[in-house]
């Protein structure tokens, strides 16, 4: 069996999801399971709607409800499904939701109060709507699928608004839930994102969360392959926004990939591949768009290349801080009782980098650090330079490669570099520069190692 994803994008209009339902029928024989994200916007607006109720503006939630959410679902009915009595079910379906919804807004606008368990909860109408608007899609087109909901599935914690799956409460639920679909031949449409507590309260994986789903299901019926479709080709060799011509990365390997998740390829949530590399099980970043395409293939080893870089991504939005004092470093106990400032702050430190006398670290640009300061200037002085961007370049053979730093910096010799870190697992090399600077940095990386690339097998 396979898993088939698809995101916010894919699904967003009845042309869209005519090509999604072609997609999983071209796999028919794979024993495709159906994994989705909400239609695009939806998770925005239903969170858009249930703030303002907070904030006391229950009629303009309810207004933002209908003419956001609800009037693009029926419009959506109306496009796609074709048989009346299929439309009238799912208009009075979603018409049941939206006065279920209206009732949450009205209780949350009362209370004032917007917990992670409420939000969560009206978070689930988006994909709830989804999946049941692409089933019936698909089984007006004579297939057999059928929708299941995730939360009788996919067992979490209770940390509401960022869940943990629990993973023998779910393969349990899966075995028995989604196993005798596949195995008589019919198509499981489910939920991304959501789930549910061991006490059956509906809970959500995090933003983004829908790979995650994909994973998570992928591993524990042990999928021959999970496949993520969105509206990118798969992994660039850099951000088309700066590089027009940049190159498709045909495979990586996990590792690869995880650091660039980290670092803003933008394509993955990082914590997806984790489920998937446990259990090698490869996972392929496909375009809806553009089936045909092969996409990016990611697996725990790729094949033996002598490309020594794969991919350059960056994040922008970076604060660095640099302490220094005379005094207190080298001694021991010193770093953990910085990380412990972190930590106290719920600040994670992305990049670290050392001497005797100081250490610089970065964190993603936060608009109050009056407490950190405080707390770490009492370790010696501290500066700080604000809109950076860290730049990542990622590939296996980094560590063989000799000379790269040389072809890095070489080429940025009028950049100023903040930070530089060749990172643990060796494949990579971080740095950080200013956030102006990020196009030019690109692209002369760009030039440098994909400018005479030649179709290598690896790249397209
Ligand atoms: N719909 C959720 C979100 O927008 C989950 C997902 O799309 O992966 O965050
Ligand atoms: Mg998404």
């Amino acid at each position: 069996m396979i898993v088939v994803k698809f995101g916010g994008t894919s699904i967003q209009d009845a042309p869209a999801i005519r090509n999604v339902c072609d997609i999983v029928i071209s796999r028919v024989q794979q024993k495709p399971v159906v994994v989705l994200s909400a239609c695009a916007g939806v998770t925005n607006a239903l969170i858009h709607c249930a703030e303002l109720a907070a904030g006391g503006k229950e009629h303009e939630a309810r207004n933002r409800l209908n003419d956001v959410i609800f009037d693009k679902h029926y419009e959506l009915i109306q496009d796609l499904i074709e048989d009346l009595r299929d439309q009238d079910t799912l208009v009075r379906e979603f018409t049941q939701f939206k006065e279920e919804l209206e009732h949450l807004l009205y209780g949350i606008s009362i209370t004032g109060d917007l917990s992670s368990r409420v939000l969560d909860f009206v978070l689930s109408y988006g994909e709830r709507m989804s999946t049941s608007l692409v089933t019936v899609a698909l089984q007006e087109r004579d297939q057999r699928a059928v929708l299941i909901d995730s939360r009788n599935c996919l067992v979490t914690n209770s940390m509401f608004g960022k869940a943990e799956p629990l993973i023998e409460e779910t393969t349990a639920k899966c075995e028995s839930v989604i196993r005798p679909l596949i195995d008589s031949g019919k198509i499981p449409v489910m939920q991304g994102f959501i789930a549910s507590d061991v006490r059956g309260i509906t809970t959500t994986l995090g933003r983004g969360g829908s790979d995650y789903t994909s994973a998570i299901v992928g591993a524990v019926l042990k999928a021959d392959v999970i496949e993520i479709w969105s509206d990118v080709d798969g992994i660039l060799t850099a951000d088309p926004n700066i590089v027009p011509n940049a190159l498709r990365v045909k495979e990586m390997s996990f590792q690869e990939a995880a650091e660039l998740a980290y670092f803003g390829a933008k394509v993955l949530h990082p914590s997806t591949l984790l489920p998937a590399i446990e259990n090698n099980i490869p996972v392929t970043i496909l375009n809806s768009r553009r089936p045909k395409l092969e996409g990016t293939s990611i697996t725990a080893q790729t094949a033996r290349t002598d490309v020594a870089v794969k991919s350059i991504s960056y994040k922008s939005g970076i604060t660095v801080l640099n302490i220094s004092s005379t005094r207190m470093l080298g001694s021991y106990g010193f770093m953990k009782k910085i990380f412990d400032i972190f930590n106290d702050h719920s600040t994670s430190v992305d990049l670290v980098t050392t001497s005797e006398v100081s250490v610089s670290l970065s964190i993603e640009h936060s608009p109050d650090l009056t407490g950190l300061l405080q707390q770490l200037e009492e370790f010696g002085s501290v500066t700080i330079q604000e809109h950076r961007a860290i730049v990542c370049i990622v590939g296996e053979n980094i560590k063989r490669e000799r000379g790269l730093a040389a072809r890095i910096f070489g080429r940025l010799l009028d950049v100023p570099i903040d930070m530089i870190s060749q990172g643990g697992s060796e494949t990579n090399v971080t740095f950080v520069i200013r956030e102006e600077d990020i196009s030019r940095t690109v692209k002369e990386l760009h030039d440098e190692f994909f400018s005479s690339i030649t179709v290598t097998g690896v790249f397209e």
